[in-house]
Formats: structure tokens, sequence, C-alpha cells
């Protein structure tokens, strides 16, 4: 356009030129050839042209400054209008990547609403996160709040889609910091931040980690787990990433609420409520998978049964209540003694409880329940500052030994408690 309005000045200016001297030349030919006084009119022609050119060539100067304040506006408006486009783009891509983000958000959801366990939630949780963000190196780790500990403990942790092993199972100074302020954690270089030592930081926890973003899992108030991410380069994240890993962060409070509950409803179908041991009818179910398991792989299991001697005198010498404080610390030290992978507990009924020892021979679990008895009847238990003993009885009984079913193997090894009941008690018999 500028180049336009210039080319039209210097065609306007060549014109007027042409314009003023062509008649002078008709005049000079006119005064040479017939009328030679004529000159002097010539010549204050030619000097008025000369005043006229002078006059216009100095309105064409300013007019070409003018022109050229013009061109600086207008590059500095295109320049402008440049950054207005360019802020839109962006404003544009970022409403896109949120409506994007939103959708994944619905998927999440959805995925999240199909997992019952909290283990399924935290692993969903865990992988699903590492879909929405980009950051191939950044590790990301779910902390749930235990609150029978009364600490966190990990629940998962993923890089890249694969689970990873985090040496630092109960939390950071970060996320105890988390779970004190009850805030979010955005940190762009670790190294640089004043709230934060990275010299104390205790050597499990030590491992390359320069930027980090963090939320606190609430509900009604409570912190109950930590959603992170962390990444050994600094300047790893945006405050756009911790807007949403604080949407994914609600989202994932309630899931791990309604998974929480799932377990303890699921717990209490199968678990007793005074000794927290599985129940009859749970053992009843997983007897029959054990039997046909060893049955297939041709190998031994044992079923103890035991019962703890003259209980009735117990309660009725202390009182109920103490029976349930002697239940409850007899099903302890028995997952205690009897904590190997595999072996199932169970509270048969009253005062009655079964063991099952997976890949156990017979003689094996004897020697184990012996010693068990023993313990117990070395053990003083306190009740109201009183030192009180308990012994118990025992039958053993093994597959496929001496039973081929497991209404078979619960039977032989009742029999075995019943012939430690006669035999005088506080021991162990053998089907
Ligand atoms: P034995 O040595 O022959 O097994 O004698 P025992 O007294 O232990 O056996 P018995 O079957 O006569 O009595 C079992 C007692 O266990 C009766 C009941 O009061 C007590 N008992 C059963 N369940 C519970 C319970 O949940 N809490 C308490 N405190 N006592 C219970
Ligand atoms: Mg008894
Ligand atoms: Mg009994």
């Amino acid at each position: 356009m500028i180049q336009k309005l210039k080319q039209q000045l210097s065609r306007y200016y060549l014109f007027f030129v042409v314009s003023l001297f062509v008649p002078l030349v008709f005049f000079f030919i006119y005064a040479s050839r017939y009328q030679t006084n004529f000159f002097a009119y010539l010549v204050i022609a030619f000097s008025i042209n000369i005043i006229i050119l002078v006059a216009f060539y100095r309105r064409l100067k300013r007019k070409k400054s003018q022109v050229k304040l013009q061109k600086e506006d207008f590059f500095e408006r295109a320049n402008m209008l440049k950054a207005d486009l360019e802020r839109e783009a962006q404003v544009i891509s970022a409403f896109r990547q949120k409506i994007i983000s939103y959708s994944q958000l619905k998927g999440f959801i959805e995925k999240l609403s199909g997992c019952l366990t909290l283990e399924d939630t935290a692993h969903t949780l865990c992988r699903e996160t590492g879909h929405f963000f980009d950051h191939g190196d950044s590790t990301i780790i779910l902390y749930i709040f235990d609150s029978n500990s009364g600490e966190l403990a990990i629940a998962s942790a993923e890089r890249n889609q694969r689970v990873v092993n985090i040496k630092s199972k109960l939390g950071d100074m970060f996320d105890r910091w988390i779970m004190k302020t009850q805030q979010p954690l955005y940190l762009e270089d670790t190294k640089s931040d004043f709230r934060f030592d990275m010299e104390k930081m205790q050597e499990e926890d030590l491992r390359p980690l320069r930027s980090l973003l963090s939320v606190p899992l609430v509900i009604q108030k409570k912190v109950i787990g930590i959603l992170r991410m962390d990444s050994p380069v600094p300047g790893r994240f945006n405050e756009e990433d911790l807007r949403l890993l604080q949407a994914i962060g609600d989202i994932a409070a309630v899931a791990i609420e309604n998974a929480e509950l799932y377990d303890k409803v699921e717990d209490m179908a199968i678990k007793d409520g005074l000794t927290g041991l599985y129940l009859r009818r749970y053992l009843l179910e997983r007897l029959g998978d054990e039997i046909n398991r060893h049955f297939r792989r041709e190998q031994e299991m044992s079923f103890v049964m035991i019962d703890i001697d003259h209980f009735k005198r117990y309660n009725d010498h202390f009182g109920h209540t103490a029976g349930d404080i002697v239940l409850k610390h007899l099903a302890v030290l028995m997952e205690k003694h009897f904590s190997a992978p595999g072996n199932l507990i169970c509270r048969y009924g009253g005062e009655e409880f079964c063991l099952t020892l997976p890949e156990c021979p017979k003689s094996e679990a004897v020697a184990q329940v012996q010693g068990f008895i023993e313990f117990v009847a070395g053990e003083d238990i306190i009740l109201r500052r009183e030192k009180t003993h308990i012994t118990l009885s025992a039958g053993v009984a093994s597959f496929p030994k001496d039973a081929k079913t497991k209404e078979e193997l619960i039977q032989k090894a009742d029999d075995a408690l019943y012939e430690a009941k006669r035999k005088g008690r506080n021991r162990v018999c053998v089907a």
C-alpha cells in the first residue's frame, strides 16, 4: 500500500512538472520564431514556474515524511496485530487442549468407575494420569493415607506406563509438607526453592528429582492421599499441568474413597468383626480351591483346628468382655506366628480357630502348632492388672494323606482336636 502511495506521488509530481514545462517549451518556440519580445514574459513565466516548483517540492517533501510516519505507524499496527494473532492462537490451542483434557477426563472417570478394589483403583489412577501428560521421564506416585498406621503408604508408582519401585514407601519431605498444609505443591526447580533443603533429604528418598507437581486428595477436609508427579528435569511442569492434576486429584479422591468403602464392605462379608480373621464361610470357599491346587501339583497341605481350653470357665471367672479381649489377643498372636504367605487363619466359630497351611507336610505343621501351643501357654495375658493364662488344644490333618475332600479334612482335624481334649488338653494330636 505504501509502495503504491509512493508511486502515485511520483507520477503526480512528474505530471505536474511536465504540465508546467511543456507549455513553456511551446512558448519558447513561438517566441524565438515569431515574437522575440515575448521572451520577457517567458522569463517571468519560467521564474513563476521555478517558484511554484520549489513550493511544490517542499509540499512533496512534507507529504513524503508524512507517508514515512504513516508507514511506521502501519508497521507498528501490523506488529501489534501479529502479536494479537499469536496470543489468540495460543488461547485457541489452550482451549483445544482443555477440550481434549476434559474429554479425556470423561474417559478417565468411566475407567475408574469400572474399578472396585482399592488396588485396582490405585493402578488405574496412576496409569491413566500418565495418559494426560506427555512427560516421558516423570514418575507418577499415588500415596494413600493408612488410618491404622497413621502414615502414608505407597499405593502405586509408574513411569512411562510401567510400574516402578520407589524406595520411599512412606513419602518424603514434599509429601509431609502436603499432609501438613493440605495445599498443592508446584516446584519448578527443587534446588532453588527456599522452602525445601535438598541436603536434608533422607537417603531412602534420594533419587534424581528437580521438578515436582503434587496435589492432596481431600475428602471432607481430610487428606486421604497424595497424587504427585516428579521429574529429574527442572521446569518440566507448568501451571496448566497443576490445574489438570488438581482436577484429576478431585476425581481420584472420590474413587479412592469408594474403593476403600468397597474393600471394607467386602471385608465385613468375609471377616469376623471381633478378631478380624476370616469367617468359616470364606474358609469353606477357599479350602476347596486349595485342595484342587494341591491335587493338581501333587503337593501336601495341612489343616489345623485349634480350640481354647476351658474357655467357659475363663468367661465365668473374668467375664465375657475379658473373654473377648483374649479372643482378640489370640488372633493377633496367630497372625504373627503363622504369617507365612498363603497361610489362611480363620475363626471357625466361638473360641475355635482353624489354619490352612499350604505346601506344608503334616510333620512340619505339627511342629509349628506345638511351638505355638507352648508359646501361648507361657504367655501372660494381663486383665485388670491381673496375670491370666490360657492353653490351647489342636488337631492336625493333611491332604491328601488323611482326606480327599474339604469336609473330610475338617472332620479329621476336628477328630484329632477332640483326641487332644480327651488326652488332657494343652497339646496337639494328629489324624
Ligand atoms: P473345652 O476345653 O472343652 O473346649 O471347654 P470350653 O469351655 O472351652 O468349651 P465349651 O464349648 O463348653 O465353651 C465354649 C465357650 O466359649 C462358651 C462361650 O461362652 C465361649 N465363647 C464362645 N464365643 C465367644 C465369644 O465370642 N466371646 C466370649 N467371651 N466367649 C465366647
Ligand atoms: Mg474350648
Ligand atoms: Mg469349642
